[in-house]
């Protein structure tokens, strides 16, 4: 185990900012997650699991705890009659497994791909793209207890999936070593997004898992920035839920707003939106933090900003729509070490 001390955090983030770990650690099986849990205690520093650094906002204080840079690698199908298992390692890149499964004709994640980091943060996150969520394959993840050094196992009926969000993100003491996806033999694809449809009338041939991930990976590339100076954690706030009552109250005002009903009777706006139609904040900017052009949600930072920098500018864009619609928006991207002492 090397435990790297005052190691800087912003080459291991796609924002690219950031201060440094108390000590970095690389996990990469359950003994150095054994010795890992060790040297926090003795240290009497708290444990924070790191995957890809791609949803995440590095404070410029850094993080007072030990960073653990989750490294399980492997992935193993296992075939049953009506449905394939593909077990993945939780340091594993997401899009990795998107492609090993399209490699095996099977369809289910297609959806999904493009979306960097790994297998462990996109159980904490429930990735979801394109009409398609973690959530509706997800089978198991195998956890370790980061207090206790137990092992366990979360099967879908208690993983607390909702829309960004899982049990995983309340339960700080649980680190993922390795996910479960379900993948149904009679699984057909889902072409219900609008993007992907446009893709299907235009002609192109979309008949395997491979073409579909494809055209999704080309979709995105229109969406996200590709200049590798510029940083980014994709979707900085989520849509917001809100009730019918005030959903009507606003199509009323702004006509053309995108709604998006929910089981639970609530409804989802597009903040993307409102950020562009109702504020006009479409390439909006402070300094070198800005809404991008092409996606007003995410927000790209480029060398000299710091955490801080995005974390005013981020609430700037929150106080701005507050003050116009009356919804207070959360954000996806988490703030590293925020919950650390
Ligand atoms: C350009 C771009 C596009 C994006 N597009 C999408 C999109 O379309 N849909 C979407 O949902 N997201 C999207 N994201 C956000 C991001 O890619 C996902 O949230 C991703 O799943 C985060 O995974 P990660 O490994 O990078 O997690 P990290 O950012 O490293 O960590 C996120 C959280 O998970 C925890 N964590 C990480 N690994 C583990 C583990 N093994 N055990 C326990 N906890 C762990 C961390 O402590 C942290 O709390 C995008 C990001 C970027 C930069």
């Amino acid at each position: 185990m090397n435990a790297k001390a005052y190691a800087s955090l912003a080459p291991y983030t796609t924002f690219h900012i950031g201060g440094p770990a108390r000590f970095l650690i690389e996990a990469h099986n359950d003994e150095d997650i054994k010795d890992t849990i060790a040297f926090a205690r003795d240290q009497h520093l708290p444990l924070c699991p790191l995957g890809g650094g791609s949803n995440l906002l590095v404070r410029d204080q850094g993080v007072e705890g030990v960073v653990l840079w989750v490294k399980f690698d492997g992935i193993t199908f296992e075939i049953n009659e009506d449905e394939t298992l593909c077990i993945a390692g939780a340091g594993v890149p997401w899009d990795t497994v998107v492609d090993a499964v399209g490699a095996r004709g099977i369809f289910g994640i297609e959806n999904l791909a493009g979306i960097p980091g790994t297998v462990g943060g996109a159980a904490v996150q429930n990735i979801g793209a394109y009409g398609a969520e973690l959530a509706q394959v997800f089978a198991y993840a195998d956890t370790i207890n980061m207090v206790t050094g137990e092992h366990g196992r979360i099967e879908v009926t208690d993983a607390a999936f909702a829309y960004r969000t899982s049990l995983f993100k309340q339960r700080h003491d649980l680190l993922i070593t390795q996910v479960a996806v379900r993948l149904k033999k009679n699984a057909k694809p889902n072409f219900s997004y609008a993007d992907l449809s446009q893709v299907v009338r235009s002609g192109a041939l979309l008949a395997t898992s491979i073409e579909i991930a494809r055209a999704v990976r080309s979709i995105r590339a229109q969406k996200f920035p590709q200049d590798p100076e510029e940083g980014t954690a994709g979707s900085f706030f989520k849509n917001p839920i809100i009730s019918l009552e005030l959903s009507a109250s606003l199509s009323k005002h702004f006509p053309g707003l995108p709604t998006f009903p929910q089981p639970d009777g609530q409804v989802k706006i597009a903040l993307a939106w409102v950020l562009d139609h109702v504020l006009s904040l479409k390439g909006y900017s402070t300094g070198e933090v800005r809404l991008y052009e092409k996606q007003p949600l995410v927000i790209v930072a480029r060398p000299p900003a710091t955490a801080a920098d995005v974390d005013t500018f981020a609430q700037d864009i929150a106080e701005r729509v507050f003050k116009t619609i009356g919804v207070s928006i959360e954000r996806e991207v988490e703030t590293f070490g925020e919950f650390l002492s």
